[in-house]
C-alpha cells in the first residue's frame, strides 16, 4: 500500500478507522455497501444511499464508502456541514476518493465544486480485492487523460517543465503498469494519488481534464446506460490523438499497452458513428458555452477532414 503523501493522507486497513457508531454517517450505494458491510461492521451508524445526504445533529464524521458518485455526494455533504470526511474506496475506477473536487452533473454539463481534500483515504486490501478487477482498471482512463489534457493545456497556457516531466512520468508509469500480469490495486492507488497531487501543484485541481473529459461529459448525455467514466475516456483517446495530431509512434505505444489489457475497444459500441459526428460538430460550441477553454476544439477547431478522421477513430479505435 502507498505511504502517506505530502497532502493526501492515506491510512491502511479498515481497522484503523476505529469503532464505527452512532455519530458516524456512512454515505454509500447499495452495491458498495453489500461488499463493505461484512468487513466494516458499521454497528449503529446511519447508512445513507440517497442522492443528497444531510448529517443529523451529533454527527462527528462522514465515511464515504463506494466509487466515484458516492465520493462526490459525500464530499458535498461533508463540506456543507463542515464535518471531517474519510473516503473508503471500494473500487479505484476514478480518482474521486483522493481529489479535492466534486464533479456534479447539472443539466448537460458538469460543475466542479472545490470541497477540499478528504481528511484521510482508507485503503483496505481485502475490500479492494473484493471488487471486480475490471473495475479498478478503468482508472486507466483518468490516468491517461493526462496525456491529452496536457497537450490541450499547452495550447492555452504556459506549462512549466517540471509539470510536463511529471505528466510524462505519470503516463509512462501507467503504461508500464498495463504490462503487469497481476496488477495490484495499491499500485493503481499510488498512480491516482500522484495524479491528484500533480494537479494540486498547478493551482487548479483539474489540470488533467481537457478535450477527452469534455467530450465524455457530452457522451454521458447521449448514452442510456452510462458506461464507466474510464471506458468513455479510453474510447476517446484515439479521437484526441487525431484532433491533437499525436506522433504515430506515441499513439502506437499507448494503443499497444491498452490492447494488452483489452482497454482498446472502439467507441462505436457506445454510440453509433453518425451520432458521434453530430456530437463532435457541436462540441466546440458546448465547450465555449460552458467556459471550457483549454481544448484543441477551441484553439484549433477541426477541419472537415480532421473531423472525419476523428469520427473514424471513434468508430474503429486505434
Ligand atoms: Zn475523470
Amino acid at each position: 500500500m502507498p505511504p502517506t503523501h505530502d497532502r493526501i493522507r492515506v491510512i491502511e486497513g479498515l481497522d484503523r478507522l476505529g469503532p464505527i457508531g452512532r455519530t458516524d454517517l456512512v454515505v454509500t450505494s447499495p452495491r458498495a455497501w453489500a461488499a463493505a458491510a461484512p468487513l466494516l461492521g458499521a454497528g449503529a451508524a446511519r447508512i445513507e444511499t440517497g442522492p443528497a445526504p444531510v448529517p443529523d445533529a451529533g454527527t462527528t464524521r462522514i465515511l464515504a464508502v463506494g466509487a466515484g458518485a458516492v465520493m462526490d455526494r459525500a464530499k458535498v455533504a461533508a463540506a456543507d456541514a463542515g464535518l471531517p470526511l474519510l473516503t473508503v474506496p471500494t473500487l479505484l475506477s476514478t480518482d474521486a476518493a483522493f481529489s479535492p473536487v466534486a464533479a456534479l452533473r447539472v443539466g448537460d454539463a458538469v460543475e466542479y465544486r472545490e470541497t477540499g481534500l478528504p481528511d484521510a483515504v482508507v485503503l483496505d486490501r481485502a475490500l479492494l480485492a473484493a471488487a471486480p478487477p475490471a473495475g479498478h482498471r478503468w482508472s486507466t482512463g483518468d490516468l491517461l487523460s493526462v496525456e491529452s489534457a496536457v497537450r490541450d493545456r499547452l495550447l492555452a497556457h504556459q506549462v512549466d517543465e517540471p509539470l510536463l516531466r511529471t505528466a510524462r512520468d505519470l503516463v509512462d508509469r501507467t503504461l508500464a503498469g498495463l504490462h503487469d500480469e497481476a496488477p495490484d490495486p495499491s499500485g493503481t492507488a499510488a498512480l491516482l494519488i500522484a495524479k491528484v497531487e500533480a494537479g494540486l501543484r498547478t493551482g487548479d485541481a483539474w489540470f488533467e481534464e481537457g478535450t477527452e473529459h469534455y467530450l465524455a461529459y457530452q457522451l454521458e448525455q447521449e448514452t442510456d446506460a452510462v458506461p464507466w467514466h474510464g471506458e468513455l475516456l479510453l474510447a476517446l483517446m484515439p479521437v484526441c490523438a487525431v484532433l491533437q495530431e499525436w506522433a504515430p509512434e506515441r499513439s502506437a505505444r499507448i494503443a499497444d499497452a491498452l490492447r494488452r489489457r483489452g482497454l482498446d475497444r472502439p467507441g462505436a459500441r457506445l454510440l453509433p458513428a453518425v451520432d458521434f459526428r453530430r456530437l463532435l460538430a457541436g462540441a466546440p460550441g458546448y465547450c465555449a458555452a460552458h467556459g471550457l477553454t483549454n481544448t484543441v476544439l477551441l484553439h484549433r477547431p477541426p477541419t472537415a477532414a480532421r473531423s472525419e478522421a476523428a469520427v473514424a477513430a471513434w468508430e474503429g479505435g486505434w
